[in-house]
């Protein structure tokens, strides 16, 4: 396993792998990797020659209120995660490397980011696409991989993907859950013992509203309304959204007769936990 920090060493890299025919897995992250981050970096074991890790805060994607400072970091416990899982190289790049002065051009994410997570957090997919554009003319990926646990993130990468001809299959993972159904995050750690408790509401939450669909004949703010008041009920965390769009596009329906997402944003003291529920018509029927 090989640590690199410097951007054209990566691209060199890359570049002569994939001349010499060989595939790449890139699994972009922020590090302080948990289960879910593992199954993207097996899933890119099984499908690829090599595999390319990422450890990068962005600051870019950060509001100016967010959590930037406390994001978790430990990168001894990545580097074995990473080594345990068979990496190939992992890219460690710092901000002045990354951003070695301001950005002469700035991206626009003008589809799927005016709701969910782009409505609370502005400029937040625009740092996200931005940072990936670079990363992806960086580590050369074939396929990258994505959790779905951030799936208004798979739907922007894809577009980004789609809009600018990145020659990259997007592969889109299961979001990976303690016992008790919270998803895994880093950002779990930051949860006090009685919010952690209670976080498991979020996934019961959006679940009992994927029910309410399927057995009774429920307008979509029916559907919202009740999984707003389970989660409300259950926890103590403020609920920053709960919507029900459809998926990828994210536009507003009227009835369920497509794929569609119920997610949810919940704050706790020092975290802002996600999650969601991705069905079709098929699966409620
Ligand atoms: P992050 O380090 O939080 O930026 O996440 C890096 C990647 O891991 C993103 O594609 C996330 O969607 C994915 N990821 C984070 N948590 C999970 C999870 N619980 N299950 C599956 N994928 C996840």
């Amino acid at each position: 396993m090989k640590v690199i920090k410097e951007i054209n060493e990566m691209q060199k890299a890359a570049a002569d792998l994939i001349q010499a025919g060989k595939t790449i897995g890139f699994v972009p992250t922020m590090g302080y990797l948990h289960e879910g981050h593992e199954r993207l970096l097996e899933e890119a074991r099984k499908e690829n020659d090599f595999v390319v890790l990422s450890i990068y805060v962005n600051p870019l994607q950060f509001g100016e209120h967010e959590d930037l400072d406390h994001y978790p970091r430990n990168i001894e416990h990545d580097l074995s995660v990473a080594r345990k899982n068979d990496v190939d190289f992992i890219f460690l790049p710092e901000n002045k490397t990354m951003y070695p002065s301001p950005l002469s051009i700035e991206m626009v994410v003008s589809k799927r980011a005016n709701v969910l997570c782009g409505r609370s957090r502005p400029g937040h997919f625009e740092g996200v696409v931005t940072v990936l554009t670079k990363l992806f003319n960086i580590c050369h990926p074939t396929r990258t991989y994505f959790g779905q646990k951030d799936a208004q993130q798979v739907a922007v990468v894809d577009a980004l993907i789609q809009d600018f001809n990145f020659p990259i299959q997007l592969v889109s993972v299961p979001t990976v859950r303690e016992e008790d159904g919270l998803a895994k995050s880093s950002r779990n750690i930051n949860l006090s013992p009685q919010e952690r408790l209670e976080a498991p509401a979020i996934q019961k939450g959006l679940q009992k509203g994927k029910s309410l669909a399927k057995t009774q004949n429920l307008e979509i703010k029916e559907i919202i309304k009740e999984t707003r008041q389970f989660i409300e009920r259950e926890t103590r965390g403020k609920i920053d959204y709960i919507e029900l769009l459809s998926y990828p596009e994210l536009e507003p329906v009227e009835v369920i007769d497509r794929q569609v997402i119920l997610a949810a944003a919940v704050y706790y003291e020092n975290a802002r936990l996600i999650d969601n529920t991705v069905f079709a018509p098929g699966d409620i029927s």
